[in-house]
């Protein structure tokens, strides 16, 4: 079915063993099962299918599949709301704002408090009690805490809540005694699902914070390696975490220059192994363009050379169903190409041929995250998703879940999941996106090396499994 251009494709020169072939036959086999559904299940809305989806032998397949590293994730959007309700807000100290609405602190917000704020500020303890019947209000708690429906209404504008969800949760999962535990359960889970490593935006204003402090970027980001060392102390072959760090497009260029310099650029000297870059993130269509922040990027990187550090970006750019000239989400893309190691998202490449030639050039991956498309209503049926295009036409791609959390999930196997059914995929494309997620991440060489050994080891034993099966 790919012979069409085959030679073109960005799985192209992977040539799968006799044993592989086999292994290929089988996934093809059951792939073909899903397409003899009444109704095909990536054409509805994720929540819908998420059960029929886990439920197939394909999905078990995939799960044990080793899939290199996710390198696309937001660190406060890992777990599902109903993790957040059931293990954080049962802890003592724990106060939801009453309010009226307002775009900081939005009805609901939580957060951990000595001694709350004002009277606005309620114990969710005593409101629990208040409302009698405990398992309507924990349900109430998790449907604020999803973006996700089980059917799409056209009218709700998704982005606007699911920037919500950060501005009620983050104060639920950053308080240090909760995101203790919240970490390690989403790095085991990642270990559980056969990945290797995970890179997380995080810090910029994703900071953690107790009852006496907010924490600086620095301990953060130090906190953040203690849980993955953690996990790695369980699973010695896990490559562990890197953070991306992420500011908000909203901000201005002098807050983004501050930032950098202050912050940004110590954290590169500090720790340049755990840091490995920085990120700007929140809806392109209507932040602050690559180019508005173009000189403080620039000041940045001619500070960074000063200090004998480098400042790798790592852009969300493209994540946009409009076109080059129809909105400035599109126009980020070339800014993104010039300046950026990676791109998340990248969805609109496929409207730029030319551009797409030069990311082919410069050897740029993109960072493809399914569902969040989904979600988000950049893509309703997932058959219509761009990446089926940019991967045919030789564009380097990698999956990730993006924000699950919010989304109802907690498995990158969804996506690829997603990907493998929807998209023109066969094992040999499943090869390439998982070798793709190691030669394409902000490890090392040397790390690098050591991750295609174990995964290679891995790859090897899943196929002589599903053989035996
Ligand atoms: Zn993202």
């Amino acid at each position: 079915m790919k012979l069409r251009s085959k030679s073109e494709r960005f799985d192209a020169d992977v040539v799968l063993t006799k044993d592989e072939q086999r292994v290929n036959t089988t996934l093809m086999y059951l792939k073909q099962q899903e397409y003899a559904r009444e109704v095909f299940l990536p054409s509805l809305p994720f929540m819908s299918v998420k059960n029929k989806i886990e439920n197939t032998t394909l999905f078990k397949h995939l799960k044990k599949m080793p899939k290199g590293a996710v390198l696309h994730q937001h660190l406060d959007s890992m777990l599902p709301s109903e993790w957040l309700v059931k293990n954080a807000s049962y802890r003592p100290n724990l106060y939801q704002y009453q309010g009226k609405f307002d775009a900081e602190t939005p009805y609901g917000t939580f957060k951990f408090f000595k001694n709350p704020p004002g009277s606005l500020w309620i114990s969710v303890k005593e409101l629990r009690s208040a409302a009698g019947n405990v398992t309507a209000f924990d349900k109430s708690l998790v449907e604020l805490l999803s973006t996700n429906e089980l059917a799409y209404d056209a009218s709700i504008d998704y982005w606007s809540k699911f920037a919500n969800f950060f501005k009620l949760a983050d104060g639920l999962l950053l308080y240090a005694p909760v995101f203790e535990d919240y970490l390690f359960k989403a790095l085991s889970g990642a270990v559980r699902d056969n990945l290797l490593s995970v890179e997380v935006r995080a810090l910029g204003g994703c900071v953690m914070y107790d009852l006496d402090r907010t924490y600086s970027n620095l301990e953060s980001a130090r906190n953040i390696q203690r849980i993955s060392d953690n996990v790695r102390k369980l699973y010695p072959q896990f490559m562990g975490v890197r953070i991306i760090v992420e500011m908000y497009r909203g901000i201005s260029d002098i807050e983004l220059e501050t930032y950098i310099l202050g912050t940004m650029i110590p954290l590169r000297k500090e720790v340049p192994e755990l840091v490995v870059g920085m990120d700007l993130v929140g809806q392109e269509d209507k932040g602050y363009t690559l180019y508005y922040f173009l000189p403080a990027l620039l000041k940045g990187l001619d500070e960074a050379a000063r200090n004998n550090v480098t400042l790798p970006f790592f852009f969300h750019a493209g994540e946009t169903t409009w076109g080059d000239e129809s909105g400035h989400a599109a126009d980020n893309l070339f800014d993104a190409v010039l300046l950026s190691k990676r791109i998340g998202h990248g969805i609109a490449l496929a409207k730029l041929p030319t551009l797409m030639e030069e990311v082919k050039r410069k050897d740029i991956a993109l960072e493809i995250c399914p569902i969040s498309n989904q979600v988000l209503q950049f893509v309703y049926d997932m058959r219509t998703h761009p990446a089926d295009a940019l991967m045919a036409n030789g564009v380097s791609i990698t999956i990730s879940p993006d924000d699950p959390g919010p989304f109802g999930y907690e498995s990158v196997v969804y996506d690829w999941w997603m990907a493998f059914v929807a998209w023109d995929a066969d094992l040999a494309t499943l090869k390439k996106l998982a070798l793709n997620s190691i030669t394409y991440s902000a490890m090392s060489d040397v790390e690098k090396q050591i991750s295609t050994a174990i995964w290679q080891q891995r790859w090897d034993e899943f196929v002589q499994a599903v053989l035996t099966e």
